[in-house]
C-alpha cells in the first residue's frame, strides 16, 4: 500500500502514522523537511529511501506532498518504479479546532512520539513516557504561526486533495473525534 496523509497542521497525522505503519508494516516517511525536499529534488537519499526493502510493502508519507507540482513529481517517480499511490486519506477538520491542539503539542524529537498537554498528556509533565527524556514545544507551534501555515495548507495544499480526488484514491476522515475513533476510520478505509 502506497499512502499519503494529508490535513492541517494539528489534524493529526502525525499521532496516526505511527500506528498506522505498525498495522500495516509499512515504512513511515514522516519525512524531515530534508527527506521531503531530497524526494522533490528526486536526490538519491529520496529515492533510495522509496526502495528500502523496508519499504516493499508500501509507505505512508505525511506531509508531503503539499503542492500541485510536487504530487505530479512524486506521481512520476513512482510510476518509474511502477507503482503509484493507492490511497490518500484527507484528515478533514475544521480550522477553530487546530490553535488548542497546536499550542498544546509536546514533542519527544529523537522519537517523533507527540502528546498533548489536555488531550494526550504525558505521565510526567514535560517528560517522554517511555525514555523518560525531557519533550520540546515546536517554536512554530503558536497560534500565530499556525495562522500563516493554515493560509499555506488552503493554498498549496487543498490543491493537492482536489489533483488525487480526481484520480479518486481520495477518502476523507472525520479529524476532529478522539484520537482512538479517528484510527478505527483509518482501519475501515484501508481494509
Ligand atoms: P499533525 O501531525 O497533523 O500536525 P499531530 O498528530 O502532531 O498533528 O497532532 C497535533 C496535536 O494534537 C498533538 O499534540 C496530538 O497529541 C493532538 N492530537 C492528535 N490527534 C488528536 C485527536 N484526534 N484529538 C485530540 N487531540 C489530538
Ligand atoms: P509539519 O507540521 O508537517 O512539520 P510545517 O507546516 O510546520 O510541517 O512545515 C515546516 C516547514 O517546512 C514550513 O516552513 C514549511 O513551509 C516547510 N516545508 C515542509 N515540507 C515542505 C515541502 N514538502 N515543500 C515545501 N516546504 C516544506
Amino acid at each position: 500500500k502506497c499512502l499519503i496523509l494529508v490535513g492541517p497542521p494539528g489534524s493529526g497525522k502525525g499521532t496516526q502514522s505511527p500506528i498506522i505503519k505498525d498495522e500495516y508494516c509499512l515504512c513511515h516517511l514522516a519525512t524531515g523537511d530534508m527527506l521531503r525536499a531530497a524526494v522533490v529534488a528526486k536526490t538519491p537519499l529520496g529515492i533510495k529511501q522509496l526502495k528500502k526493502p523496508s519499504c516493499q510493502k508500501g509507505f505512508i508519507l505525511d506531509g508531503f506532498p503539499r503542492t500541485v507540482i510536487q504530487a505530479q513529481k512524486l506521481d512520476e517517480m513512482l510510476e518509474k518504479q511502477g507503482t503509484k499511490i493507492d490511497k490518500v486519506l484527507n484528515f478533514a477538520i475544521d480550522d477553530a479546532i487546530l490553535e488548542e491542539r497546536i499550542t498544546g503539542r509536546w514533542i519527544h524529537p529523537p522519537s517523533g512520539r507527540t502528546y498533548h498537554t489536555k488531550f494526550a498528556p504525558p505521565k510526567a509533565p514535560g517528560v517522554d513516557d517511555v525514555t523518560g527524556q525531557p519533550l520540546i514545544q515546536r517554536k512554530d507551534d503558536t497560534a500565530a504561526v499556525l495562522k500563516s501555515r493554515l493560509e499555506a495548507f488552503h493554498k498549496q495544499t487543498e490543491p493537492v486533495i482536489d489533483y488525487y480526488t480526481k484520480k479518486g484514491v481520495v477518502s476523507s476522515i472525520h479529524a476532529e473525534k478522539p484520537p482512538k475513533e479517528v484510527i478505527v476510520e483509518v482501519e475501515k478505509l484501508l481494509s
